[in-house]
């Protein structure tokens, strides 16, 4: 089962200098900054209620987040769904048709497992799957 929006990532150049934008914006501090080696990016996390923000910085020049700006520029990157049990959730979408880019979870940032769905098979968008570790 799909629960809610976990949180929105968005695409910068530098963390350091989107922090203070996005920190000022939503009168809220970042709680946590951590690299995920495996995908070659560094990550900022902001909490605002039930939801977060993602900010995602390319570590080198190999980083999916690398090839995003190159080709898009910075801007809201993937739309992140909390799934209950994301094992059931990959199942169910691979049986529906879509894409999965992960067939199965990885670690992911802020104690998750995750996994993307293509945007070839999510209107253009792309999308996270994730499920907090327990
Ligand atoms: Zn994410």
């Amino acid at each position: 089962m799909v629960k809610k929006i976990e949180h929105l990532g968005i695409a910068v150049k530098s963390i350091e200098d989107s922090l203070k934008t996005f920190e000022t914006l939503l009168g809220q501090k970042c709680y946590k900054t951590e690299e995920v080696i495996s995908e070659g990016v560094k990550t900022a996390f902001i909490q605002i209620g039930e939801s977060k923000i993602e900010l995602l910085e390319a570590v080198d020049a190999s980083s999916p987040i690398a090839k995003y700006l190159d080709k898009k520029g910075p801007g809201i990157h993937h739309i992140a769904f909390e799934v209950d049990d994301i094992v059931a959730e990959i199942e169910r979408l691979t049986k529906e048709g879509f894409i999965l880019i992960h067939t199965s979870p990885k670690d992911g940032a802020d104690n998750k497992r995750i996994a993307f769905l293509h945007p070839k098979s999510t209107e253009s968008i792309l999308v996270e799957l994730c499920q907090e570790k327990s």
